[in-house]
C-alpha cells in the first residue's frame, strides 16, 4: 500500500467526519473538509469528492476513506461509498484496457507506415533492390545525399552575398 493511502486511512480512523445528506437519488453529500472549515461535495456512487486530493491528485481522499469506515456514518452512505470506490477501480481498469487497445492499434499502424516507407523508397529508387542472402533480406544502405544541409546553407549564404 502506498504511504499516501496509508496516511489517509489512518487519518480516517482517528477523526470523525462531519457530513450532511444533500440529495438521495443519486446520493450527494456535503462533508467538512477537516481543516479550514471548508466543505466539499461528495458523490458516493462515482467515488467523487471535491477536495484537492481526489479531484487533482486522483487519490482516495480521507473524506471517502472516513465515509467508508466511520461507524457513525449511516450504513447506506457507507456502503454507497464502498461501492463507488469499487466502481471507480473498475472504471480505471477499463480505461487501461482501452489504452492497451489503442497502443496495439498504433503499433499496427506504425508497422504499415514503416513498410510503406521501405517499399516506396525502393520503388522510388532511393535504395537498391534487396539482396537475398541465405533467406534473409538485407538492405543496402541509403546512398549519401548529394547535398548535405550544411553545404546547402553555405551555398545560399554565398548567393546572398554573405561572408
Ligand atoms: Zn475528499
Amino acid at each position: 500500500m502506498s504511504r499516501e493511502l496509508r496516511d489517509r486511512i489512518r487519518r480516517a480512523r482517528r477523526r470523525q467526519i462531519g457530513y450532511r445528506i444533500e440529495a438521495r437519488d443519486p446520493l450527494v453529500l456535503e462533508v467538512e473538509s477537516g481543516h479550514s472549515g471548508r466543505s466539499h461535495t461528495v458523490v458516493p456512487h462515482i467515488a467523487y469528492c471535491g477536495c484537492e486530493d481526489r479531484k487533482y491528485r486522483q487519490l482516495p481522499c480521507w473524506h471517502l476513506c472516513a465515509l467508508a469506515i466511520d461507524e457513525d456514518v449511516d450504513r447506506r452512505t457507507r456502503s454507497a461509498v464502498l461501492e463507488g470506490i469499487a466502481n471507480h477501480t473498475t472504471d480505471i481498469e477499463l480505461e487501461i484496457d482501452d489504452l492497451h487497445d489503442r497502443i496495439e492499434e498504433l503499433h499496427d499502424r506504425h508497422e504499415t507506415w514503416n513498410e510503406a516507407t521501405d517499399e516506396l523508397a525502393r520503388e522510388a529508387g532511393v535504395v537498391r533492390e534487396p539482396l537475398v542472402t541465405g533467406g534473409n533480406i538485407e538492405f543496402t544502405p541509403l546512398p549519401e545525399r548529394r547535398d548535405k544541409p550544411r553545404d546547402v546553407i553555405a551555398r545560399i549564404a554565398a548567393t546572398a552575398g554573405g561572408s
